[in-house]
């Protein structure tokens, strides 16, 4: 099933809403929280290996930081499908399949 994002969207901002924190979510702060739940989904990977991680913990940092990713994005009005494959595109350029293919070299070095 595929998922709407503006559906998600509309999920996170009525949760905020709900709430009224929006006035703490200027874009500053939405980049910092962004950061923090970044971390924090880093840190469920610290000191283990790849496969001894917990799965839900994951999950839920991974859903933190898409929650701040989308409303930074909505903040300044921006289509989360059309900048992703914008981006997407922008580094089809940078890593040429015939270039990159099987390669994790940075675009200035291939
Ligand atoms: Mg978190």
């Amino acid at each position: 099933m595929k998922t709407d994002i503006n559906q998600i969207i509309d999920a996170i901002k009525k949760f905020r809403d709900e709430r009224d924190w929006e006035q703490f979510n200027d874009a500053k702060n939405l980049a910092i929280c962004l950061n923090v739940e970044c971390a924090e989904l880093l840190e469920v990977f610290l000191w283990k290996n790849a496969e001894d991680v917990n799965i839900k913990n994951i999950k839920e940092e991974l859903a933190d930081v898409f929650n701040n990713a989308f409303l930074l994005a909505d903040k300044y009005g921006f289509d989360v499908k059309e900048i992703v494959l914008e981006k997407l595109k922008s580094n089809e350029l940078k890593y040429p399949v015939d270039k990159s293919k099987g390669s994790n070299k940075k675009y200035d070095e291939i």
